[in-house]
């Protein structure tokens, strides 16, 4: 079963839309284009910065959120009711004043974002989108056949599991808190960050099991 929570208004996005540049996009892709031409950068260089920041510095807020929450119930109680105020708190915070909303996955149920009109992200917790989540397929399919989607990431779900989907927007994102991984007991938060992944706290994976980093 899968639910799909909408309820909020896109037409306020001040964001492109689909294959359209922004003037700045625009612009960044200009500079790009003349610096590659006349030698000055590797593209692949500019791959591989953006690379890291979607995937490992950008993420690592969130996953100190996440592994707080995992470690003191009085946080995770907090980030349930005023995720804002919480992860703010940590000193995370959005430059647009966007709300924040934590969903908690539990054995029963698994949450999973997506943004079906653009590619609304909780950036300050997770840094720059992955490509695929602003691609078309992911943002329409998340919602229509979210199983489906979740097992070309690998992950597939019990049938008993149910699939929550939620539609960021400009003004309210979401962030997946992965359920804590067995045989966890002895870490600390950093060692318990290092197992929350962005794409677990995007809701397309799960959070590593400790054995994963030795
Ligand atoms: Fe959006």
């Amino acid at each position: 079963m899968s639910e799909h929570h909408h309820g909020h208004d896109h037409h306020d996005h001040d964001h492109h839309h689909d294959n359209h540049f922004t003037d700045m996009e625009a612009r960044v892709k200009a500079l790009e284009t003349v610096l590659t031409e006349k030698g000055l950068i590797d593209p692949a260089a500019i791959d591989a910065i953006v690379e890291t920041y979607e995937t490992k510095i950008g993420p690592r807020n969130g996953a100190r959120v996440v592994a707080k929450a995992w470690n003191d119930a009085e946080f995770a109680d907090w980030l349930k009711r005023d995720a804002t105020a919480a992860i703010a708190s940590l000193g995370y915070t959005g430059r647009q004043g966007e709300h924040m909303r934590a969903v908690f996955n539990t054995t029963d149920t698994h949450n999973l974002v997506v943004c079906t009109l653009c590619s609304c992200y909780p950036w300050s917790v997770l840094g720059l989108p992955p490509v695929w989540y602003k691609a078309p397929p992911y943002r329409s399919r998340a919602v229509i056949d979210p199983r489906g989607v979740l097992a070309e990431f690998g992950l597939t779900l019990s049938e008993d599991t149910r699939i929550r989907v939620w539609d960021s927007t400009a003004e309210l994102r979401y962030l997946v808190v992965p359920e804590r991984p067995a045989g966890t007991d002895g870490l600390d938060e950093e060692q318990l960050a290092d197992l929350v992944t962005r794409d677990a706290m995007i809701g397309t994976g799960l959070a590593l099991a400790p054995e994963a980093l030795r």
